[in-house]
């Protein structure tokens, strides 16, 4: 499979992943957060699917579309392994984090602290989308609701 190929697997699992949870996350209380705002797409995708949610969007830097830029009450710059902390106890509705790099040791270095955060950022009953597993007692790994393979995008449901 060529990495465009990949690519386009990995963007078609991510929007069924959010189709899917958005009209879940609709019934529930609490923040949707964004972690990665990257070009803006899935942020915009978000706006769409869960209209008037508050959604709080991270990243060290806005490199979006100008369509897709977030409120400046609703945009955390910097490492989201150190603003991330701030939002502890949140009790937010869904957690997604599309912070993949591509590079395994570097993936590695985030699976250290990225699912001990999101675990801490959700409600019980929340859910994560993420392109990165998330390994943590507290995750339940679900099945993803799409056709592409099992290894593209993840979601989890906090227990
Ligand atoms: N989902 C976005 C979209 O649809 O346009 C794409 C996100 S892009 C793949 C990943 C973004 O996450 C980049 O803008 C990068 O700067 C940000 N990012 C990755 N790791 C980060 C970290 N540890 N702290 C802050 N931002 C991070």
């Amino acid at each position: 499979m060529s990495r465009l190929e990949n690519f386009i697997s990995r963007m078609t699992a991510q929007r069924d992943i959010l189709d899917y949870v958005c009209p879940e996350v609709a019934k529930m209380e609490g923040l949707v957060l964004e972690l990665g705002l990257g070009n803006g797409r899935t942020f915009h995708h978000l706006r769409e699917r869960l209209p008037g949610r508050r959604i709080v969007v991270f990243d060290r830097e806005v490199g979006a579309h100008a369509s897709s830029i977030p409120e400046a009450e609703n945009l955390v710059l910097g490492e989201i392994r150190e603003t991330g902390r701030k939002f502890i106890g949140i009790e937010a509705a869904l957690v997604h984090a599309d912070i993949g790099t591509g590079y395994d040791d570097r993936d590695a270095v985030t699976a250290t602290w990225l699912p001990d955060l999101i675990a801490s950022l959700l409600r019980v009953g929340g859910f994560a989308v993420s392109g990165t597993p998330l390994d943590h007692p507290l995750l339940q790994r679900l099945a993803a609701p799409t056709s592409e393979p099992a290894d593209r995008y993840f979601l989890c449901k906090r227990l």
